[in-house]
């Protein structure tokens, strides 16, 4: 299923492999920025996580301590976070960390985005 969001475009949803494959990134300096970033926005964070699952915890011992050393049932449950939140380009349907947020609130990479500027 595809989402659309006011910038119309169709944004990839990660699926169950994209996840497999990021996850030997999860250690990764750009995801930590992201996950940093997202944890510091606080309306942005209060939208996207409830607050029941005791993510938060997970997330903060993953910016503090990194990936490895979270639990299996804190890995599972931080892939399952970033399953459900992360999405890929609507046009060439990349991914990388340091666009993570860009694609979010764009729909697009940021290359896509320049590419359609110029259009
Ligand atoms: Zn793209």
């Amino acid at each position: 299923m595809e989402n659309h969001t006011t910038h119309g475009y169709a944004f990839g949803p990660m699926h169950e492999a994209d996840i497999s494959e990021l996850e030997i990134s999860f250690g990764a300096e750009a995801c930590k920025d992201f996950v940093i970033e997202i944890t510091s926005d606080r309306s942005w964070y209060d939208a996207y996580f409830d607050p029941q699952n005791h993510i938060s915890e997970v997330l903060d011992a993953f910016i503090t301590n990194g990936y490895d050393s979270l639990s299996d049932e804190q890995k599972a449950m931080f892939k399952k976070e970033m399953k459900e939140h992360l999405l890929k380009c609507g046009w060439c349907e990349s991914f990388n960390w340091s666009d993570a947020m860009f694609i979010i609130e764009n729909g697009l990479c940021s290359y896509c985005y320049q590419k359609r500027e110029m259009e």
